[in-house]
């Protein structure tokens, strides 16, 4: 099912949303306080320099795949309005106005703030089948996608881990 849907919003993006690509010099003229475009941070261009860029729990997160403790990370119950970034490169990944509480013990969204700012891939490590969910921009892993989301807000739950996000305030 996520993986249909990844194909069609993919193809949709690439036809009639390109931000990054008409501005570019940093002028934007986004109504929000917080410029999407300002906050990137270059990729690395080895796994050596993530780790020695990320703090380690980052870096277990991101480029590990790995999970947190359920309830232990920063975001959890955070309610502060901002833009949460990808902790790895900055790209923007999620609106604090799209995440509830979830009572999953980790940051939850129903959805990302364009289609095109992560990437969904197909991960049946652990004995099932779920919704991997990495940054588009310099593929690190961030969460899982599930289906149980509030339905009056498309039922879809981002599963996020807190190092991996960077919250933003606006
Ligand atoms: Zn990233």
């Amino acid at each position: 099912m996520f993986g249909r849907k990844k194909t069609e919003e993919t193809g949709s993006v690439a036809s009639s949303d390109a931000p990054a690509a008409s501005g570019g010099t940093g002028t934007a003229t986004e109504p929000s306080a917080v410029d999407p475009a300002e906050g990137l941070r270059p990729l690395a261009g080895s796994d050596a320099e993530w780790r020695e860029r990320l703090s380690p729990e980052q870096y277990a997160v991101l480029r590990r795949s790995g999970t947190e403790r359920p309830f232990s990370g920063k975001y959890v119950d955070t309610d502060a309005d901002g833009l949460y970034r990808c902790a790895a490169c900055g790209n923007p990944l999620f609106d604090s106005r799209t995440k509830f509480h979830s009572s999953s013990g980790w940051p939850s969204f129903t959805e990302a703030v364009a289609p095109d700012k992560v990437e969904l891939i197909e991960d049946r490590s652990h004995g099932m089948v779920r919704t991997e969910v990495r940054c588009a921009r310099c593929h690190s892993h961030l969460g899982h996608l599930f289906d149980d989301g509030p339905r009056e807000a498309g039922g879809l739950r981002f599963c996020m881990n807190s190092a991996a996000l960077d919250l933003e305030g606006r």
